[in-house]
């Protein structure tokens, strides 16, 4: 029987190489939500929106044509009103700013109506901040994976290298810091486990160990 799957969890804890690869180990689709609010970030950005503009952010995540599709090797391609924008959505300075963006009400309606869509079906695994609590609350597997910020930050650094990206860890420490706190305290689904959600501490875990121990709760 499929079921859905909601992984939440911090910048950098792994959801998105865990997500992926339970994915594929279940034969899943896979869906990354933080690249959607990504997406808006970078047509605000584009837009020379103010971050601070509500209505105008809103106005964007509510007109933009959101499109994501798996390639040959189940990596999520993000096409913003058609044009493949997966790279672009990785920079410093969409990292810098999205969790303004994701902050306003409004524009969380808009991301929350598709991924509920998208999880409509069964056989999903999704991941995010607020899967567990707001999009899929009704999920039958949820995992909440955290790790220390200097393991997160690490992890991203490594990360953003390997893409070829210019940045320091410093930089990356930082943007890790300040988009936790953002996304800890705001006042739309604030990111916390839900109440049925397993924690899992991935610091000093490979990403082997944590995937199959979340195949192994799927499966068992
Ligand atoms: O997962 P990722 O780091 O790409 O997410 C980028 C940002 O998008 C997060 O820092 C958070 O502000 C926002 N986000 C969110 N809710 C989600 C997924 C991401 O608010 N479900």
């Amino acid at each position: 029987r499929l079921v859905n799957i909601a992984i939440d969890g911090p910048a950098g804890a792994g959801k998105s190489t865990v997500a992926k690869l339970a994915a594929e180990k279940l034969g899943y689709v896979y869906i990354d939500t933080g690249a959607m609010y990504r997406a808006v970030t970078l047509q605000a950005l584009m837009d020379k929106i103010d971050m601070s503009d509500e209505t105008n952010l809103t106005r964007i995540a509510e007109s933009v044509d959101l499109a994501l599709r798996a390639d040959e090797s189940g990596n999520t391609r993000v096409f913003l009103n058609g044009v493949d924008v997966s790279r672009q959505i990785r920079t410093p300075e969409v990292s810098r700013n999205v969790s303004l963006v994701s902050q306003v009400p409004g524009v969380r309606r808009r991301m929350m109506q598709l991924q509920k869509e998208m999880g409509a079906r069964s056989g999903v695994v999704m991941e995010g901040r607020d899967i567990g609590t707001q999009v899929l609350p009704d999920a039958e597997m949820k995992f909440f994976l955290t790790a220390s910020v200097e393991e997160r930050a690490r992890r991203r650094y490594a990360e953003l290298i390997h893409r070829g990206f210019t940045v320091t860890y410093d930089e990356v420490y930082k943007d890790i810091a300040q988009r936790d706190n953002i996304d800890s305290h705001r006042a739309v689904a604030p990111l916390k486990p839900a109440r049925d959600a397993e924690i899992i501490d991935c610091t000093g875990m490979t990403v082997e160990q944590v995937v199959d121990a979340i195949a192994a709760r799927v499966s068992g």
